[in-house]
């Protein structure tokens, strides 16, 4: 879909423009002279010291015209970047609205194409903002449905009655650990994932770097006096490596992280089910982690083979059993909603299993294309379910979750979502995912360890963020661990010292 722009000559309005259009068609391409297009909308901005005003004209191939216009105080003393933030929204409720008479398609989620709505929910909220004034302003200026800014208001409140305290916590810090094997790619994945088979020496040489970063980090978090609020061990697949691994790498954070009988939660992702056997789970056990996660994806078998998942439905549901029977009451497991070759009765199916299993959570996400996974890259081999039918599958989960006692806890979402839609975990009353809120919302200091792990500095007064990535294979993590601890203790003495 091509449109031509007119009456935009700042480059900085183009990328708002663009992730609007790409709300409503698959691939916009913006031009801003006159070229071969189908679209052309114009604008108009007046602005003042006190106020925007934007009218925007959209004109179809047909000869079709729709107008559209908003005009939004601004007061005096709002400034630079953040004067700029809401001319940006004025320009984007506009062409929103443009496009939204044009395709009848309406976007639940308005104007908002960032990753993290509750966040900036819990920024009103704890500016002073009342709950009314707050649905009240994602309603008019940004263009949300009642249902989404409800969706946003429930989890807000769900996530202050498990961390009542989260709004003093960027004193503390949480850990996450990025363990990047698993035992093949799935076709969607995009994280640091390398097949673990026959790289048996650079997993010891990785797991040596990790030990090394785990005792350095906790020698600062002691010396400091500052706690860890949460633990993550993520990847790849964190028991894709032996249960004797595992057990050294457990035994190693408890002699270097202060205080781990202080430590909330502490979560290993089991996700693969291939991965999963009794001695592991007795390791699990022996050091007291709190939650798993065991993850179908779907309980269709052809499902599994498309997207490279090389294990089968039953074996999911018996390591799920083994589990329970060894005494883990917190298992979470990921459903994906647009699985290629799936409609509404294979995900029907999916939680019809899920019912027999109960998980303490249910982590719904949507598909999205991810530019670098391979699905993405051959995206014609993959057929996947219209926009209609993704949204009746989330709909399917809203009710299904309710009805089974679960509550929304947590939501995120992506670019390139399938529906424009969102990931939303799910919880039994008391077992959410704490870790999950605290990356979600950035109220916090996320310290990440390992491959592939990505560092949230977040400063404790001005909550300003800091970003810092380990690298993601393996082989330069082991080239250069020693550095990147380094840097990340640099960065934490500078956070901390004041
Ligand atoms: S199990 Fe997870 S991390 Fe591993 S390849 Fe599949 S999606 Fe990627």
């Amino acid at each position: 879909m091509k449109i031509y722009i007119k009456g935009i000559e700042d480059e900085r309005f183009h990328r708002p423009l663009t992730l609007i259009g790409n709300l409503f068609f698959e691939e916009t391409e913006l031009c801003f002279i006159e070229d071969d297009h189908t679209l052309e909308a114009e604008f108009f901005i007046q602005e003042d010291d006190e106020c925007v005003s934007i009218t925007g004209n959209l004109l179809t191939e047909d000869g079709k015209r729709y107008e559209a216009n908003k005009e939004k105080q601004i007061p005096v003393n709002v400034e630079g970047k953040e004067r700029l933030r809401q001319v940006k929204n004025t320009l984007s409720f506009v062409y929103l609205t443009l496009l939204q008479d044009y395709t009848g398609m309406i976007q639940k989620w308005g104007i908002l194409t960032g990753i993290r709505p509750t966040k900036l929910y819990h920024k009103k909220r704890q500016e002073g903002m009342s709950t009314e004034n707050i649905h009240k302003m994602f309603k008019e200026e940004y263009l949300l449905s009642d249902e989404k800014i409800n969706l946003m208001k429930q989890i807000v409140e769900r996530q202050l009655e498990v961390i009542p305290d989260l709004d003093s916590l960027s004193n503390e810090v949480s850990i996450y650990v990025g363990i990047p094997f698993c035992p093949t790619k799935c076709a969607y994945c995009t994280f640091p994932a390398y097949a673990i088979n026959g790289r048996q020496g650079s997993v010891t040489s990785f797991l040596g770097g990790l030990h090394y970063e785990m005792r350095e980090i906790g020698r600062w978090l002691k010396e400091k006096n500052i706690k860890i609020t949460t633990v993550y061990y993520g990847g790849g697949t964190p028991t894709s490596i032996t249960a004797e691994e595992m057990d050294m790498l457990y035994e190693e954070m408890a002699e270097s992280f202060p205080h781990l009988e202080n430590i909330r939660e502490i979560t290993v992702e089991a996700g693969r089910p291939d991965t999963i056997t009794k001695e592991k789970l007795d390791i699990l056990n022996k050091w007291k982690i709190d939650r798993i996660s065991i993850n179908p994806q779907s309980y269709t078998q052809a499902t599994l083979k498309a997207i490279g998942r090389h294990h089968t439905v039953e074996e999911t549901i018996e390591k799920f059993h083994l589990a329970r029977s060894m005494g883990m009451n917190n298992i979470n497991m990921d459903l994906i909603i647009g699985l290629p070759g799936e409609g509404v009765d294979e995900f029907d199916y999916s939680l019809a299993e899920s019912a027999k299993l109960m998980p303490e959570s249910l982590t719904v996400h949507t598909l999205s294309f991810k530019r670098a996974s391979e699905m993405t890259q051959n995206k014609h081999k993959y057929k996947v379910a219209s926009r209609e039918e993704i949204t009746t599958m989330m709909d399917h989960a809203v009710s299904w979750t309710k009805d089974h006692g679960y509550t929304p806890y947590y939501l995120y979402r992506q670019k390139n979502i399938l529906g424009n839609l969102e990931n939303v975990g799910y919880a039994l009353k008391g077992q959410d995912s704490l870790y999950n809120i605290m990356i979600m919302e950035e109220q916090q200091t996320i310290i990440g360890i390992g491959c592939g792990a990505a560092s949230k500095f977040v400063h404790p007064v001005t909550r300003k963020i800091t970003h810092f990535a380990n690298p993601k294979d393996p082989k330069s993590y082991n080239d250069g661990f020693e550095h990147y601890t380094n840097e990340k203790i640099s960065i934490l003495e500078e956070l901390f010292s004041k």
